[in-house]
């Protein structure tokens, strides 16, 4: 397990801290956000650091500008919700870096906050190689550093990695990182057993390091969405128009090579739900996968037998990771089996961690979110992590946290929150 620092056991009284937030929040054309929760989610480490007496700045990117100033990407909409949450003032600043930025925070009181604008704004910040003066800049704006910015810390740019450089002893995990890196990595280096993991989406592409990485971990790994079709080609099952991905199928017959050798279950739909057209259906019937998937036809979610293999697997569990939907969830008609694996995971008593976009809306829209252990909120940010077991952003608290801590006052003993 990695050790980072953390924000309970830095004194944060009196100081100006920098916070590095995912407030990458979805906006409508109007400009009202359409899903607030990555806003609440950083809501315990803000008021922490305000309850202890610090005032805080808060950091985070919108969207893709490229580098440039365009307001469409501005976070005056992020200012105007998280006034609301926290029932207290949220200035936001002109810019995140330069003079009038650096004004504003040199008079920033304990207690108060202050955003800055969309860090993306400049090249600095994803490239802080062209602009070392960036982050410099970024830097310069507080006396300590806190990363809960899980869902970026796969990226080594300026306000997720190198700013930590500048905080040898005072750079530490805020609440929401702690808590991924916690269940994330303690969970799954150590599972309970059996643990299994399931697997959906569009592609085996986005996921193969991570069902390389689960293949060496679980006890089973259950396979569904549009990446299974990649894998029945490879078995030479015709699979008519569904989606697939011709250049991994030596990748795919790799994997079940593996383990077959190694006695792990890949388990694979065995019946399907298939169609003419995902988005306007004129019919759909369950086809068994031994017979294979009519030339013009294709296949859009588990079948009932399926669903009834897997859930009886998730029920029997001791740990369950889920990421991923098990077929074209967005038409109703073939969100059937994304909803029985989200309903299974939910009723299981299974240490349950379940992240990715798709899978957390599927639980949400069925009121479970409840229901499980652990919903990680990054998606890129959580597969690398349980590929690669750390991650940047990780790595540089890692390393600030292993220069010598500078005790102070009112140092907190961390408590197992
Ligand atoms: P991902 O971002 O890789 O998790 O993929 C999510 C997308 O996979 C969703 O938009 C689903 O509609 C899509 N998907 C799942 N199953 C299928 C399938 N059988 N055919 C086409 N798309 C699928």
């Amino acid at each position: 397990m990695k050790q980072i620092r953390s924000i309970e056991q830095l004194s944060l009284k009196g100081k100006k801290v920098l916070l590095r937030v995912d407030f990458n929040v979805p906006i409508d054309p109007k400009g009202n956000i359409t899903d607030d929760s990555r806003l609440k989610a950083s809501l315990p480490s803000i008021q922490y650091i305000l309850d202890q007496g610090g005032a805080v700045i808060l950091m985070s990117h919108l969207g893709r500008p490229e580098g440039k100033n365009d307001p469409k990407y501005s976070l005056k909409p992020c200012a105007k919700r998280l006034e609301s949450l926290i029932g207290l003032p949220v200035r936001l600043a002109p810019d995140c870096i330069g003079p009038a930025v650096q004004e504003l925070a040199n008079t920033l009181k304990p207690g108060q906050i202050l955003l800055l604008e969309n860090l993306r704004f400049h090249d600095g910040e994803e490239h802080p190689e062209k602009d070392p003066s960036f982050v410099k800049q970024l830097a310069s704006l507080g006396e300590v550093y806190i990363n809960d910015a899980f869902g970026t810390a796969h990226r080594a740019h300026a306000s997720t990695a190198e700013i930590a450089r500048y905080f040898p002893d005072k750079a530490a995990a805020g609440f929401l990182m702690e808590k991924e890196v916690r269940f994330l990595g303690e969970t799954l280096l150590n599972p309970k057993r059996p643990f299994y993991a399931i697997v959906g989406g569009a592609k085996i592409s986005t996921k193969i390091g991570v069902l390389e990485s689960l293949l060496k971990k679980a006890d089973a790994l259950l396979i569904g969405g549009g990446m299974a079709y990649t894998f029945f080609k490879a078995q030479g099952i015709p699979i008519g128009q569904s989606i697939h991905e011709d250049a991994f199928l030596s990748k795919a017959q790799e994997i079940m090579t593996y383990a077959k050798k190694q006695n792990i279950r890949l388990l694979l739909p065995e019946d399907i739900v298939i169609t003419d057209s995902p988005a306007s259906p004129s019919y759909s019937k369950v086809v068994s996968i031994s017979e294979g998937i009519p030339e013009a036809a294709q296949g859009v979610d588990i079948g009932p037998k399926t669903i009834k293999l897997f859930t009886s697997l998730i029920k029997d569990s001791a740990t369950i990771l889920w990421n991923g939907p098990l077929g074209v969830f967005e038409t109703d008609e073939f969100a059937k089996g994304t909803f029985a694996i989200a309903q299974a995971v939910a009723d299981s008593s299974a240490t349950s961690i379940v992240g990715g976009g798709d899978s957390l809306a599927a639980l949400q829209k069925s009121h479970l979110s409840g229901h499980v252990t652990h919903l990680s909120t990054g998606g890129g940010a959580s597969l690398e992590y349980i590929e690669s077991g750390t991650l940047p952003g990780i790595e540089a608290l890692c390393q600030a946290s292993s220069s010598p801590m500078h005790v102070e006052g009112n140092e907190k003993n961390r408590s197992d929150k």
